[in-house]
């Protein structure tokens, strides 16, 4: 129990080294610049989602368009159909902020659970992803297992 305490000793650092490492640094890392394409993206998506959204809520009563819409029951099914997609659109819409936010904040790219650096091919195919493959697919085995 008491062993730790003399091992304990303050090395000197010299500071000219310490300042060459935080240069060093400063020049390998480009903060945002890496996702430049990824926000691009993004920024267009959600341009494009918005827009979308947009029509939805000015005009709920699509299908009026169409003639002779009998069937209540079909009717009701498209209109909580929409209604649906419009959730899904929000919450799409917000995890597109949030990676704004994240490649802002230069936090982006870095997978939540095992807090690795997520490989590029999978942000640009996916850029609102928060997990690398193998903890997305560990997540979608334990949602399997809860359900
Ligand atoms: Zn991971």
């Amino acid at each position: 129990m008491k062993a730790g305490f003399s091992a304990k000793r303050i090395s000197p650092t010299p500071s000219v080294a310490q300042a060459v490492t935080a240069k060093r640094r400063a020049k390998t890392a480009s903060p945002g610049k890496k996702y430049t394409a990824i926000r691009r993206d993004l920024e267009r998506q959600r341009k494009a989602m918005l827009a979308e959204v947009g029509e939805g809520l000015t005009n709920p009563n699509g299908q009026e368009a169409l003639p002779d819409v009998s069937d209540q029951a079909s009717a009701e099914a498209d209109q909580n159909f929409s209604l649906r997609i419009r959730e899904r659109e929000q919450r799409l819409i917000k995890k597109i902020d949030e990676a704004l936010d994240r490649i802002n904040q230069n936090t982006y790219g870095i997978c939540e659970r095992c807090e690795e650096e997520i490989p590029y091919p999978r942000l640009k195919a996916r850029p609102v992803t928060t997990l690398c493959i193998n903890c997305k697919t560990l997540e979608e085995q334990e949602e399997k297992i809860r359900r």
